[in-house]
């Protein structure tokens, strides 16, 4: 009987053990910036395709995943492909604690501000497409800015705190991303809007949809690899509502497939772990 129990409880003890470890652990390197832009560029551009393929073959081996719970007490999935161009972040899903990129760089692309400062940053491979398709939109007549990427972890520990802080534990989960879970930390990222809505001085609205760029990018985004990852009628899949000025970068394969089919990244991901 008491052998038992003692065996029990050396049991429990080793569940809680490997249970405080994985919340608690993660390495918090932070991510650099490369300067040595327009040498890299070229080459980052060719070597895309292959890339992709790697990235892709990376996702293979990486698709088992623990589990812990968010704010809301809901089971959320940690994923252990974080670096992966289809990494999969959402409200069930999060990144590993304090993961950063290593990759990032500032996109040679417009901003509504001048400094230099963390959320101008981008994956070298998103920042890069990311030129491209504003250079293109620059050809169709159509003035683009980059209003917000890349947010570590650390931001939004600080964020959610003041949110714990200021509106108690429940508001916190529905007024703010749970740390992990927010699709910037992925430095794939990135929150775009136009001249015009700038000027009508809310840059980040549904109306950006309605408007010539945001119709522009809706249809020309995936050529340069993004989606539009919180699209209109997707809500109950994504769990976001309508946001056509988020766009992800996933690489030109997957955001053709996702574009052409209508389909969200969830559902992309989860037909490719089918078809496996
Ligand atoms: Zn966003």
């Amino acid at each position: 009987m008491w052998k038992s129990f003692a065996r029990l409880l050396a049991a429990i003890c080793a569940l809680f053990l490997l249970i405080s470890c994985g919340t608690a652990g993660g390495s918090h390197d932070r991510g650099t910036t490369s300067k040595n832009d327009s040498a890299k560029k070229e080459r980052v551009v060719t070597d895309e395709s292959a890339k992709e393929k790697e990235q892709a073959q990376n996702d293979e081996n990486n698709q088992s995943s623990r589990t812990e719970t968010n704010g809301d007490q809901k089971a959320i999935t940690v994923v252990n492909n974080p670096s992966s161009i289809l990494v999969l972040v959402n409200k069930t899903h999060k990144l590993p604690d304090g993961y950063a990129p290593k990759d990032l760089v500032y996109p040679n692309v417009r901003f509504p501000y001048k400094e230099k400062i963390e959320k101008r940053k981008l994956r070298a491979v998103a920042a890069h497409a990311l030129e491209e398709m504003f250079a293109a939109a620059d050809r169709a007549g159509i003035t683009l800015y980059g209003e917000s990427g890349y947010r570590s972890y650390d931001r939004q520990v600080a964020i959610y705190e003041q949110n714990v802080k200021t509106h108690g534990k429940d508001k916190a989960a529905m007024v703010s991303a749970y740390p992990g879970t927010s699709e910037h930390q992925t430095g794939l990222a990135i929150d775009i809007t136009s001249a015009d809505m700038l000027s009508a001085g809310d840059p980040l609205t549904a109306k950006f949809g309605e408007t010539k760029a945001g119709k522009w990018v809706a249809a020309n985004a995936y050529r340069f690899g993004f989606i539009i990852r919180y699209p209109k009628g997707k809500e109950n899949i994504t769990g976001y509502e309508y946001e056509p000025w988020h766009i992800r970068y996933v690489g030109k394969k997957a955001a053709k497939y996702i574009h052409d089919h209508n389909i969200t990244l969830e559902q992309y991901v989860e037909a490719d772990k089918v078809n496996k």
